[in-house]
């Protein structure tokens, strides 16, 4: 028997109400989830993290304490699509000496200054042999890039333009203490279940060591949702990822192809606490419920925000949106990778997220999810002319009274709109009223037995 569609029947049965923006309201804080976001990013910041490792181990293990994730290793050398689960890399120490002895870039202070992934050395050499290994930032002489090599065996340090001005023509001793061995790709994934199999995936990638908005901030917010969730009632299963970026995610969708299907929506969350405006990037369908949803809450949020189209170009969105696997997965972001210039540098760090921030993507994402908890398709059950609403106590509820909340404009389109076809979201967004007002209105229709919630989906053997 096919449990899909018969759970809202249960929810009404049993008095449960499908989570929505209003009750998400009720006692929200967005500050002090803000707040307590940067506390966990503060906690992650000075890990060394990359696409597998110890450094992704801890900071998983971490949030552990925060959400009941499971940790999955997978094999060095598992054939993933087109892809390879590479070496499992690690490191301990890393620096360069001067013939004083002096460290003078030394991985202690900052694991930003060794190319992730570099392969272990241990050696002599002069300042030009050793510059031909150096990245730097001329633009912003005092930030150190980040600069990766995961799938070219390389090894180098990043450093400022000042540091790198500074070091004398003599000879250096070089020690990169790492190792790049057989292991395991390590992910965090927690299911949050319901009865119905649908489920809204919400993924964020956690490869990059100490980075701030690229990496911890999209952490933070997964978290954050994730206890939300667990504690409101919902119509979704929800899955939560913390993968690498790319590896993580092919890796994830071919050891996961039978699970595929049962995602109807997603969020890749990234990039969510610099001070710029809130961007969607919509899915490869361009037009899912997901892409409407968040255009549609960030329209009405009263904030500065943008809509971006699908490009094939980004995080993790393109392998939910490659076209065999083609997910309605959308992604949220503030100011878009690669367009500010702390983008994978030292300057993405404490200062450049901030809380206030990170408190509105976590508020505008529970809004989108309500918005997919919530829309659904009802039928009129008075359509030959209007109901009179009067005799029903409605038409009091709308005089104006601002403790219904009941907006009559509302209810005349749920109404006119309610025919079976029309979602609550297409009402919304033809009608120009915020969803949750079109969705109160539909609860207070139904309440009065002028509207009937459409269940098509329910197979007739399960009544
Ligand atoms: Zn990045």
């Amino acid at each position: 028997m096919n449990a899909t569609g018969i759970i809202p029947i249960l929810f009404h049965e049993n008095g449960w109400k499908d989570l929505n923006a209003q009750q998400l309201q009720n006692g929200f804080d967005a500050l002090a989830e803000g707040q307590a976001m940067m506390r966990l990013i503060a906690e992650l910041y000075p890990i060394c993290r990359s696409i597998t490792g110890d450094g992704l181990r801890e900071t998983l293990r971490l949030l552990q304490k925060e959400i009941p994730l499971e940790l999955r290793e997978v094999p060095t050398g598992t054939q993933v699509f087109d892809w390879t689960v590479p070496k499992e890399w690690n490191i301990r120490d890393a620096y360069v000496k001067n013939a004083k002895g002096e460290r003078v870039i030394d991985f202690q202070k900052s694991n930003l200054h060794v190319v992730n992934y570099s392969v272990p050395v241990r050696r002599r050499m002069g300042l030009a042999e050793l510059k031909e290994h150096l990245h730097t930032l001329p633009a912003h002489p005092d930030w150190i890039p980040y600069r990766t090599s995961y799938y070219k065996e390389d090894w180098g340090f990043c450093l400022s333009e000042t540091q790198l001005a500074g070091l004398k023509d003599e000879e250096y001793e070089v020690c990169i203490d790492s190792t790049l061995e057989d292991g395991n790709l390590t992910y965090g994934e927690y299911f949050l279940p319901r009865e119905t199999r649908d489920e809204v995936l919400i993924s964020c990638h956690a490869c990059h060591p100490s980075l701030c908005n690229d990496n911890l901030s999209g952490i933070a917010l997964a978290v954050s949702l994730a206890r939300a969730l667990q504690a409101a009632p919902r119509r979704y299963s929800y899955r939560f990822l913390f993968i690498p970026g790319t590896i993580g995610a092919i890796t994830w969708l071919a050891k996961n192809e039978a699970k595929i299907g049962n995602i109807k929506h997603g969020l890749v969350l990234t990039g969510v606490g610099d001070a710029g405006a809130l961007h969607y990037k919509k899915s490869r369908k361009g037009a899912a419920e997901i892409d409407r949803a968040a255009a549609h809450v960030l329209r009405h949020s009263g904030q500065p925000h943008e809509i971006l189209e699908f490009s094939p170009y980004g995080y993790d969105e393109r392998q939910y949106c490659s076209p065999g696997i083609d997910l309605s997965v959308g992604r949220l972001s503030r100011t878009p990778h690669g367009t500010f210039p702390e983008y994978h540098t030292s300057a993405d760090n404490l200062e450049f997220v901030h809380a206030d921030k990170l408190g509105q993507a976590l508020a505008a994402s529970l809004e989108i999810l309500s918005v997919l908890e919530n829309n659904g398709r009802y039928v009129n059950l008075n359509p030959k002319c209007e109901p009179q609403l009067g005799k029903r106590g409605l038409y009091r509820m709308v005089g104006g009274t601002a403790e219904a909340g009941i907006s009559e404009m509302a209810m005349l389109w749920v109404l006119n709109q309610a025919d079976g076809k029309n979602s609550l979201l297409d009402i919304a967004e033809r009608s120009g009223k915020r969803f949750e007002a079109i969705r109160k209105a539909a609860e207070a229709l139904e309440e009065h037995n002028l509207l009937r919630k459409e269940l098509k989906s329910v197979p007739q053997a399960a009544r």
